[in-house]
């Protein structure tokens, strides 16, 4: 009654800043992929479908080894992505078809909880496009080409955007579908609210999420996620 609602979750990025030669969507985190806390918390949302997107001829090995060994049934399809996120996000969408509203979620985000979800399902609902975000804590400084500080924004309007981020399906899938069929500018895309404001115009309303929704990119963050995670799943 409410509209169907899908997690498309990605896990297509080569996670070169891991410094691993185990990619970092599988490297264990507290005794398990790190890719399965993520799908955990999914799983045990109010969202309807997960739709998995990894990397290409990762598949069946996503299937087999993350999927069906950790029971997550709401699973519907795993595709492989594209070489860059946005492209990633493209197929998950594609694959999403018929649903009201869309999660995007980092895969590399693992201490995602149930409580964020259900505030970006609600945000969708309210707002057609929010995203999970928080406010900067540390000043921030915009550089020149020189690496000297230009421009020092005002700190109480700056916010970290994190995922996920939660919109009406048709917007957001009209809006990347013109960005990547019709020709439209792809320049320094790093987030979905940035093609819904882009293509649409929609506004974008930011939610406020939790410090602990890192994103795992370097290798200290696996320490800091593992620590944040056990207290999450209360393993303290
Ligand atoms: O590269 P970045 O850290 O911004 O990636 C964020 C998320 O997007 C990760 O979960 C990564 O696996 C995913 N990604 C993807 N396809 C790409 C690049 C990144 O699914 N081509």
């Amino acid at each position: 009654m409410d509209g169907k609602v899908t997690a498309v979750v990605l896990a297509a990025g080569r996670g070169r800043r891991m410094e691993s030669r185990i990619q970092k969507q599988y490297l264990q985190l507290a005794g398990r992929p790190l890719i399965c806390y993520a799908l955990e918390a999914f799983q045990k949302s109010g969202v309807d479908e997960i739709i998995l997107v990894t990397g290409a001829g990762e598949e069946e090995f996503c299937r087999r080894e993350i999927v069906a060994a950790c029971g997550f049934s709401k699973v519907a399809a795993i595709v492989p992505g594209g070489k860059e996120r946005y492209h990633s996000v493209y197929e998950g969408l594609k694959a999403a078809a018929g649903s009201d509203y869309v999660l995007i979620h980092d895969g590399a985000r693992p201490c995602v909880t149930e409580e964020i979800i259900q505030a970006a399902i609600d945000g969708a609902r309210k707002y057609k496009a929010c995203v999970i975000a928080m406010p900067v804590k540390d000043t921030i400084k915009v550089a020149d080409e020189q690496e000297f500080a230009r421009e020092t924004p005002d700190r109480s309007r700056l916010w970290m955007i994190q995922t996920p981020q939660a919109f009406s399906y048709p917007l957001v899938y009209d809006a990347y579908d013109r960005m990547l069929s019709g020709g439209g500018d792809q320049h320094g895309i790093t987030d979905d609210a940035m093609v819904v404001e882009r293509m649409t115009g929609e506004k974008v309303r930011l939610i406020r999420g939790s410090y602990e929704n890192i994103k795992v990119t370097t290798p200290e963050d696996l320490a800091v996620a593992e620590v944040f995670l056990r207290r999450i799943l209360g393993k303290t």
